[in-house]
């Protein structure tokens, strides 16, 4: 990882007088007024959070926190933001996340003091088998064919989870939530060094799918570069006619046709999205998965995403063995660290999935008790061997280990507003790009979320695993937004990008603060250590501690010297009520409160 700083200043700058506009006010760059509300926090070197009274956002990109701050301002509340920081990022992280992928949203709404959890998460078409990703060879297809093209879409559900957040909790209407992401898209953004990285990386992808290489070409050929202007007209019309006409245009009306016609006619792996499937999205609104931990009440996102629930398992891991983790790590405590990550992902692959068509024993696995069964498998002093097997949370089902390589890319945001309703929220189109094509005339990219799904559908028994695709079934995430309560109070709401990662990082971070008691700031830039139940993957300096990596290699690991791992974005509310807004320096990312 590496970032620019100069460049990044003069970016800072730039937007400096972008928001000063935006709040109609002079930008003075003297003014300690100024200074305080630009409070940039980005990149490497960046040690402390951002404090502030009122309200916090915090994100992955500059516009989408700076518009996010604005609605907060203006006296809007933490859900307008929310609304108005994804229609943000749908224009200037397009590849990360957006109007044609999928979210996962945990809040907690002040007034009636509760928190609740949103699915938007994108569906199967209707038309899906088991044998979604199986060639005309009879094998499945490699994971690079499988990702590209309209068969890897699902019905995307950002949009329909976004109008209900208005609807239900939002003080602004459609129309007022879409225009500063449509002024952005109309009058352009600096495209920055990381996404200017992104972008070579998949430009040679990117060559299957010319509309959306066209999009992000400099006007002589090539891809945009640092520090170049991207403007998408056709997105700022889309969005302001969403903003006019509601989300049934996009649902139901000529956005539906358009969906519907770029992945059934797409080059690359044809799909089979029906209007039918579109006019019936529904965002589902669900219980929190909700566990204890030493005092803290964590409230995490249910099936269809395995995130909450094997955090749950994790910490009611740790919490049996007792010690809380002090102090310097100790290759004893990476060890439990490294395997109760290990024991959970057993789990996990093998009976987390949709619940809403397969039976997931959620209970048995995040009650105190199970966990105590299950971290008797760890072994003093010595390494579990991965893959572990999975447990048996009851009688008499069939185990599987089906396990599958999620991206590391997806775009997480966290906002507070003065009255303490608080979102947090993960968003994607699972690979970066998604399945690559971007809606005819409409200037947003589709997700390739059918990936998450099993590909091998069947186990080796032949039996049809819980994560096998299905018509109308939700593909098992592992995103994991969280807010955490304390004494029935909201103290910290958080999340990462980083596919199956996404788990170990959250619970990373959550241990730096619970039991090593750091600095949010601290605790979100500290390494991390993350297992899949396979090797563990270290992130330097911890990997290049030579007595650490001894240790834990005469355990038997094998450990991966892995580099900046997750992108965690995170809101604290501290004991004196002040906000604390951090985000973390492995990639792009802006915490601004005022
Ligand atoms: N598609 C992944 C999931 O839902 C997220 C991908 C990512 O974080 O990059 O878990």
């Amino acid at each position: 990882m590496s970032l620019n700083f100069s460049f990044l200043s003069r970016l800072a700058l730039v937007y400096a007088c972008f928001f000063a506009i935006l709040c109609n006010a002079k930008y003075d760059p003297s003014d300690p007024d100024v200074s305080r509300e630009i409070g940039v926090r980005f990149g490497p070197g960046s040690s402390g959070a951002f404090l502030a009274q009122n309200g916090m956002v915090t994100s992955s990109s500059f516009e989408a926190t700076m518009a996010g701050l604005d609605v907060l301002r203006k006296g809007g509340n933490a859900f307008d933001a929310a609304v108005v920081v994804q229609f943000v990022l749908t224009v200037t992280e397009p590849y990360a996340s957006g109007i044609g992928g999928g979210l996962f949203a945990v809040a907690y709404d002040s007034k009636e003091e509760e928190v609740f959890t949103l699915d938007g998460r994108e569906t199967a078409p209707d038309a899906a088998e088991p044998d979604l990703f199986v060639g005309i060879n009879g094998k499945v297809d490699k994971f690079s064919s499988r990702i590209d093209g309209g068969r890897a879409a699902g019905v995307p559900g950002t949009l329909a989870a976004l109008a209900y957040l208005l609807d239900e909790y939002g003080t602004i209407s459609m129309a007022e939530a879409v225009e500063p992401a449509a002024r952005i898209a109309e009058t352009g953004f600096i495209i920055t060094e990381p996404f200017a990285r992104n972008l070579a990386a998949h430009w040679r992808r990117l060559s299957k799918f010319p509309e959306t290489q066209k999009l992000f070409s400099r006007p002589g050929g090539g891809p945009l570069q640092a520090g170049d202007i991207c403007r998408n007209p056709e997105l700022a019309a889309t969005l302001r006619l969403i903003g006019r006409e509601g989300v049934s245009v996009f649902y139901k009306g000529p956005i539906a046709q358009d969906i519907v016609a770029t992945v059934n006619e797409s080059k690359e792996n044809p799909g089979a999205m029906s209007m039918a499937d579109l006019a019936d999205y529904k965002p589902i609104r669900r219980e929190p998965v909700v566990s204890n931990y030493r005092g803290y009440t964590i409230c995490g996102m249910d099936m269809p995403s395995s995130g909450g629930a094997s955090l749950a398992l994790m910490l009611n891991m740790l919490e049996s063995q007792g010690a809380a983790f002090n102090g310097e790590w100790t290759a004893e405590q990476l060890h439990t660290l490294i395997d109760v990550q290990n024991l959970a992902f057993a789990d996990r692959n093998a009976f987390m999935a949709d619940s809403d068509f397969v039976s997931v024993p959620t209970d048995v696995l995040i009650s105190k008790s199970y966990a105590q069964k299950r971290i008797g498998e760890l072994k003093p002093n010595q390494g579990l061997s991965t893959p572990v097997s999975a447990g048996n949370p009851y009688k008499g089902v069939a185990t599987t280990n089906a396990t599958r390589e999620e991206s590391p890319y997806t775009t997480h945001f966290t906002i507070v507003d003065k009255n303490r309703n608080i979102l947090s929220i993960t968003s994607t189109l699972e690979q970066h790009f998604g399945c690559g094509l971007l809606v005819e005339n409409r200037g947003f990219l589709l997700n390739n979320e059918m990936t998450d799904f099993n590909a091998h559908a069947k186990d080796s028994d032949g039996e049809l695993t819980p994560n096998a695709p299905q018509g109308g079934k939700r593909p098992r995430s592992s995103m994991s937004p969280t807010i955490v309560l304390r004494d029935g109070k909201p103290v910290l709401a958080l999340g990462s990008p980083g596919g199956s990662r996404i788990i170990g990082v959250t619970l990373n971070v959550l241990l730096n603060v619970f039991d090593r008691e750091l600095e949010l700031q601290e605790a979100i830039n500290a390494p991390r250590v993350v297992a899949r139940n396979r090797d563990p993957e270290i992130e330097s300096p911890l990997y290049r501690d030579q007595a650490l990596k001894e240790s834990l290699e005469g355990m038997g690991y094998q450990l991966i010297d892995s580099q900046a791992v997750g992108s965690v974005q995170a809101i604290r509310i501290n004991d004196s009520g002040w906000l604390e807004g951090a985000a973390d320096p492995r990639r792009e990312g802006l915490a601004l409160g005022y």
